[in-house]
C-alpha cells in the first residue's frame, strides 16, 4: 500500500470534466480569503495566555468527541483514551501511548470527514507526508511534538498563520470572561469574541439550575428570584458580552418550542423552577418562554440569536454517569420548526432587526420546513450543515434541499463549530470546495452564469457569516 500521505487538488470536486474545471476556478476566487469563524467552542485562554500546546493527544484526539465516539462503538474504552472520569478514577496518562491506541485504530476513520480533517491537519499544519500507522504512528508523534515546542505553532502563531480574521467563543453568562478580558488588554490584534450560551440559567433541567439562577443575582445584583428582576440579570450580562465583543447568542434546547405565556404562568414557572418542582412539561414552556424573551432582548441589544435544536444529550447514561456531558453519546432526533417556532414568529418574526439563525439535526426538514420558513420570514436564516452534516455530503444535501426555495441568502456561510482548533481551516476548507463543487454543476447546466456564482462563491466562503452575524 502507498505510505505516502497527500492531499488531492481537486478533492470532494466532481468528477465531471466539464462541473470539475468550473469547480477549480470559482475554488480559486476563494481559497484564500480569510476564516470567519462565527461559532464554535475553542477555549479563549489559549490566545490568552499563548502557551504551547502540550502534546499530540491533548491536542488533537482526547478533546475530540466525533474521534472517541468511534473508536468507542468499536470497543475502544474511553479510559484507554484519556478521556478523564468525573470521578478522578484512573485513564491512560501517557500521551503517546494514546495516540498510537489512535493510530492503530485510524482505519475505522475511512470516509469520515474526521479522517478529511486529520489528513489536512497532519499535512497543512504539521507537514507530515507519511500516512498514519502503527508503524509511522511514533515518527509522527515527535515530528507533531516538536513542532508544538517552537513558537510559530503557539496559539496566536497558529492564529495567524490559519488568516483567522474572527473566532467566536461559546460561553455561560455565569462565566466573567476572563480570558477575552486579558485578551483585549494584551494589545494583539487578533480578533476573538464570547457568545452567550444562557442554557445553565434558562433550562429548568439543566445541572444545578437554581444555584446557577442565584448566582446570575449575585453577579448582576438583580433579585433573580422574582420574573422581572430575572430578566433583568440575564439582559445585563447580555450586555456585559456584548461590550467584550459578542455579537450573537446560542441555545442549544433539546427542541424547537418557543412560547408567550402570560405574565403570571412566568413568575408561577419560574418559582417552580427555582424549587426543583416543575415537570419535565412545565420545563420545556419555561424554556420555549425564554426562546422568545431572548429574542425580545435581541430586538434592543441587536445580539444575533441561533438556536441549536434536536440533539438528544447524552443517549447512553452508562458514559454520562463516569465521564459526564460532551462525550460523544448525543444522539440526532426528529425535530418540528413549523409549530414550536409559531409563537415565537408570531411576536418577532417579522422584524427585519432582528435575525435568528436556525440549525438542524434532522435533514428531513430542510425542504419541509426550514428552507419555507427562511424563505419568508424575515428574521429567519438558516444556518449551515451542523455536527453529524458536517461533512460532504451533508452540505451538498443541504444545498440541494434549501437552495431552490430559500436561495443562497438566506443562508449565512459556514460555521465550523469545533473545539478542534488546529483543523479549523481544514473544515472551512472542505465547506469551500463543497460549495464550488455544487455551484459548478449550477453553472454546467446553464441555471447560474459563472459570474454569479463567482460572486456566489465568496459570499458563502466569506462575506455572508460576516453579514449575518454583524461581525
Ligand atoms: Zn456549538
Amino acid at each position: 500500500m502507498d505510505k505516502t500521505l497527500s492531499l488531492h487538488e481537486d478533492r470532494f470536486f466532481p468528477s465531471d470534466p466539464t462541473q470539475r474545471a468550473i469547480a477549480q476556478r470559482l475554488y480559486a476566487e476563494v481559497r484564500a480569503l480569510p476564516i470567519v469563524s462565527p461559532h464554535g467552542h475553542t477555549d479563549p485562554q489559549w490566545f490568552a495566555d499563548n502557551k504551547p500546546f502540550t502534546d499530540p493527544a491533548t491536542l488533537l484526539v482526547i478533546p475530540d468527541h466525533y474521534v472517541y465516539r468511534m473508536l468507542y462503538s468499536q470497543g475502544v474504552t474511553l479510559e484507554m483514551l484519556g478521556v478523564p472520569r468525573t470521578d478522578g478514577g484512573p485513564v491512560e496518562k501517557d500521551p503517546r501511548s494514546i495516540w498510537k491506541l489512535f493510530a492503530r485504530h485510524w482505519h475505522l476513520f475511512r470516509g469520515t470527514p474526521t479522517q478529511m480533517w486529520f489528513h489536512h491537519v497532519l499535512h497543512e499544519v504539521f507537514g507530515v507526508r507519511e500516512k498514519l500507522t502503527q508503524e509511522s504512528a511514533d515518527g509522527i508523534y515527535d515530528r507533531i511534538a516538536e513542532c508544538l515546542a517552537r513558537p510559530e505553532f503557539f496559539p496566536r502563531a497558529l492564529f495567524e498563520r490559519f488568516n483567522i480574521e474572527v473566532l467566536s467563543t461559546t460561553e455561560s453568562p455565569l462565566d466573567p470572561l476572563l480570558h477575552h478580558v486579558k485578551l483585549h488588554a494584551s494589545g494583539w490584534k487578533g480578533r476573538v469574541v464570547p457568545t452567550y450560551r444562557p442554557d445553565p440559567v434558562v433550562d429548568p433541567e439543566f445541572a444545578g439550575f437554581a444555584g446557577n439562577v442565584l448566582r446570575l443575582g449575585e453577579i448582576t445584583g438583580e433579585d433573580t428570584t422574582m420574573w422581572s428582576g430575572y430578566l433583568r440579570g440575564l439582559a445585563d450580562r447580555r450586555r456585559f458580552f456584548a461590550s467584550q465583543g459578542a455579537t450573537a447568542t446560542d441555545h442549544g434546547h433539546a427542541s424547537a418550542v418557543t412560547c408567550d405565556l402570560s405574565r403570571s404562568r412566568c413568575e408561577d414557572l419560574l418559582t417552580r423552577a427555582l424549587s426543583g418542582k416543575i415537570t419535565p412539561v412545565e420545563a420545556q414552556e419555561f424554556r420555549g418562554q425564554m426562546l422568545t424573551e431572548m429574542a425580545r432582548m435581541s430586538l434592543e441589544d441587536g445580539l444575533v440569536m441561533q438556536i441549536h435544536p434536536g440533539a438528544f444529550r447524552n443517549h447512553n447514561p452508562a458514559v454520562f454517569r463516569t465521564f459526564g456531558l460532551d462525550k460523544g453519546c448525543d444522539i440526532p432526533t426528529r425535530t418540528d420548526y413549523v409549530h414550536n417556532l409559531k409563537p415565537l414568529l408570531d411576536r418577532f418574526g417579522n422584524d427585519r432587526r432582528l435575525t435568528v439563525i436556525l440549525f438542524t439535526l434532522d435533514e428531513s426538514t430542510y425542504s419541509r420546513e426550514l428552507a419555507p420558513l427562511a424563505g419568508h420570514y424575515p428574521a429567519l436564516k438558516l444556518g449551515p450543515a451542523w455536527w453529524f452534516y458536517d461533512s460532504p455530503e451533508g452540505m451538498r444535501f443541504y444545498r440541494e434541499r434549501v437552495t431552490e426555495t430559500a436561495g443562497f441568502y438566506n443562508t449565512v456561510g459556514f460555521n465550523d463549530d469545533t473545539r478542534a482548533f488546529p483543523s479549523i481551516p481544514a473544515r472551512h476548507d472542505v465547506a469551500r470546495r463543497v460549495d464550488c463543487a455544487f455551484l459548478a454543476r449550477l453553472v454546467a447546466e446553464h441555471r447560474l452564469d459563472e459570474d454569479e456564482a463567482r460572486e456566489v462563491a465568496l459570499d458563502l466562503a466569506y462575506r455572508l457569516a460576516k453579514q449575518a452575524y454583524r461581525l
